[in-house]
Formats: structure tokens, sequence, C-alpha cells
């Protein structure tokens, strides 16, 4: 009886590491997401290819999306022009 308890007591316990480790996980992809959400909402006119450094001048402030793929690399991640990183938080 006392095997089983102990058993129990265990069990309990890693079930309670993995709900702290999934709620952890659970918070990353909301800052995740919520990071994506906001370089969403950019707009400006110059955009940076973070694996090339080639920049694409748009006439007027224009959305993340409207970048595609790098012209030079085909990298797919851009970042703001002219700031060091994406100033997004
Ligand atoms: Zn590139």
């Amino acid at each position: 009886m006392a095997a089983e308890k102990f058993t129990r007591r265990i069990v309990k316990r890693s079930l309670l590491e993995i709900r702290e480790q999934a709620m952890q996980l659970q918070q990353t992809a909301e800052r995740a997401l919520k990071e994506i959400a906001s370089l969403d909402a950019i707009r400006i006119s110059r955009w940076r290819c973070v694996h090339c450094g080639h920049v694409i001048v748009f006439t007027r402030p224009t959305a993340i999306e409207s970048c595609g793929p790098c012209q030079m690399c085909k990298g797919p991640k851009w970042v703001p022009d002219g700031e060091g990183e994406t100033k997004v938080d």
C-alpha cells in the first residue's frame, strides 16, 4: 500500500511538471504570435533581408507580406531597415 501511495505521488508530481512545462510553452507561443502580429502591422518603406542584407525600398509604407522572398538570396525573413533589430515588443 505504501508503494502504491508513493507511485501515485510520483505520477502526480510528473503531471504537475508536465503542466508547468506546457504552460511555459503556451506563453512562449503566445508571445511569438504577438510578435508576428505586430510585425504584420508595421508599414514602412524599407525592409532589409536578414539573410543577405538586401534592402527593398518601396515608394510608400508597405507591410512585410509585400516583400515576398528576397530577390537576391530567396530568404523569407525581413526586418525594418535602419534599425539594429526589429522594434517589436
Ligand atoms: Zn536576401
